[in-house]
């Protein structure tokens, strides 16, 4: 294992050149020492408890984000605010928030449960600027975000990181803490970004920090629940640190949900859309999303593409919202497991895991892609993986892509036939470290790598059992690397020749100091799909 040396090579020289470097720590230690005066659960005159977020990043503005709360977990979910409150938004040019470009003033009301989303524009392209909230003489942290270049404007490096499945009650976020610390121009969240449930009393042993309440079936259990991730100083680091973009798997609702289906087949779907509903709307209130109509929670677009000049684009799929139910399901549970070859349900081609519409603008992304890459960002493993059951039956996991293989395929071709160049899939759900070649046919070995994947392991949660999951890997040699036993996140410096892909771990989920490690390090070579490891 290589120990990170932070600011050393890791260091990319214009866009993260020693200046900006030390400006932007001192602006994430300034945005914690701000926030640590507060405490969440007391009543506290300052109503920015929550911290500070960018998301959705245009060439000419992004979308900042807060919600108000002087009692962050209060039973009714509105957190402790009652009446409208006026705020104000500035954003400036320097972190001393001297040079003020745009501001304004909005009303935070009960309806959003005080949340604000606010959509800057007419901003200089492919710049950083620093942001902030006023309401009643109380200032908010500062936050960082940055503008997009100008599409198609040459872009020569961008740095992201993603993380995925992040369970309060499992550990701290160390892992969040050091993402803020390697100043990306960009984060992306895969899903798994709260947990729904609350562990039971039998495994209280394992819990680290204990939940608020009990599992969220409604709006204030939601609420509450973003709320209590939300009051965790090292998540606010994160955000007030760059902007994000987002997408959700089955946690941010229930687990393992398809569309309109609960993974308990006894709940209708109507009673189940309801609290669907409540969840996506807690989602919302909570997230830099685009300020969006209220009262449609059951149709919440959220997939889109972000693009960085002539470098690099993400699609952003949502693979929960418009899926088919999981194929085979074994009464009276819905949830994931591993079907057996038999089930020529999963066969099926009209199964779709992005639904037609999504589907239908994803490829035509495709076709008109301009960028040198094209990341998809989705929440699951895409590869392929041949399982075992309990009773040691070959057979595939149903709630991932191998539930839907034509849909895959569908995607795989689609990407062949499109020729979109350097194709790269990010992933989470599995709590794992993978790299995959996506391949046109996974029963071949020798047929054509189409895209390469990379999944990052979860920020908290608990680990699939490494060595039962090793054992699988000769059965699945388009599997390059898989590592179950570190918890951690992905970071990816991508230039006009390469993108390099670093898997970070934590050192311990249960302390809150923990320090960070590189496991290891891929690299894809611009014209090339597929990883090269560069560990030797
Ligand atoms: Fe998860
Ligand atoms: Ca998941």
């Amino acid at each position: 294992m290589t120990r990170m040396r932070l600011g050393g090579p890791s260091v990319l020289p214009g866009q993260h050149g020693p200046t900006r470097r030390r400006v932007l720590a001192a602006s994430s230690a300034f945005a914690i020492t701000l926030l640590t005066g507060q405490r969440a659960g007391a009543r506290s005159g300052n109503p920015f408890t929550l911290g500070v977020a960018a998301g959705e990043p245009t060439s000419d503005g992004f979308v900042l984000w807060t919600r108000l709360a002087v009692e962050p977990l209060s039973a009714d979910g509105l957190g402790g605010m009652r009446e409208p409150v006026p705020v104000t938004w500035e954003v400036a040019r320097d972190l001393a928030m001297r040079d003020v470009v745009r501001q304004g003033t909005v009303e935070a009301n009960a309806a959003s449960a005080h949340s604000l989303h606010i959509e800057v524009r007419g901003l200089e392209a492919n710049r950083p600027y620093w942001y902030r909230f006023t309401s009643q003489g109380e200032h908010s942290a500062i936050g960082r975000a940055r503008t997009t270049p100008a599409p198609g404007e040459r872009l020569e490096r961008l740095r992201f990181a993603f993380a995925s499945c992040s369970n309060w009650q499992l550990g701290y976020f160390s892992a969040y803490r050091h993402m803020a610390e390697e100043n990306p121009d960009l984060v992306i969240f895969l899903g798994d970004y709260i947990y729904e449930y609350t562990l039971s009393a039998a495994s209280q042993g394992r819990i680290v920090r204990p939940h608020d309440g009990p599992t969220a079936i409604n709006l204030a259990g939601y609420r509450n629940r973003y709320a209590l991730y939300r009051t965790d100083p090292d998540l606010q680091a994160l955000h007030a640190a760059a902007p994000s973009l987002v997408t959700w798997d089955d946690h941010e609702v229930e687990n393992d949900y398809a569309n309109q289906w609960s993974q308990d087949m006894r709940v209708e779907p109507e009673a189940f859309l309801a609290r669907r509903a409540a969840a996506y709307q807690a989602y919302y209130e909570h997230m830099p999303l685009r300020p969006r109509p209220s009262g449609e929670p059951n149709s919440f677009r959220l997939y889109g593409r972000t693009a960085f000049g002539d470098l690099v684009s993400f699609s952003l799929l949502d693979g929960r919202q418009y899926r088919s139910k999981q194929p085979c399901e074994v009464p009276p549970s819905r949830r994931g497991h591993v079907a057996p070859l038999s089930c020529s349900e999963r066969l099926d081609a009209r199964r779709t895991l992005l639904g037609a519409a999504q589907e239908e603008w994803l490829f035509e992304g495709f076709k008109k892609a301009e960028t040198a890459w094209n990341v998809l960002a989705q929440g699951q493993l895409m590869a392929e993986l041949r399982q075992k059951s309990f009773a040691g039956e070959a057979g595939f996991w149903t709630d991932g892509w191998d539930g839907y293989p034509m849909a895959r395929q569908r995607l795989l071709e689609a990407v062949s036939t499109s020729r979109v160049a350097n194709p790269v899939v990010i992933g989470g759900d599995i709590h794992s470290f993978w790299t995959t070649d996506l391949k046109a046919d996974f029963k071949d070995p020798r047929s054509a790598t189409v895209a390469t994947e990379f999944v990052g392991t979860s920020i908290t949660s608990d680990p699939p059992p490494h060595g039962l999951i090793a054992e699988l890997l000769p059965e699945n040699p388009h599997v390059r690397y898989f590592e179950s036993r570190h918890r951690g996140y992905v970071l990816v410096d991508v230039d006009r020749e390469r993108m390099l892909v670093n898997f970070r771990s934590i050192s311990d989920r249960r302390d809150p100091k923990a320090t960070l490690a590189t496991l290891k390090q891929f690299a894809v070579v611009s014209g090339r799909a597929g990883a090269i490891d560069t560990n030797g």
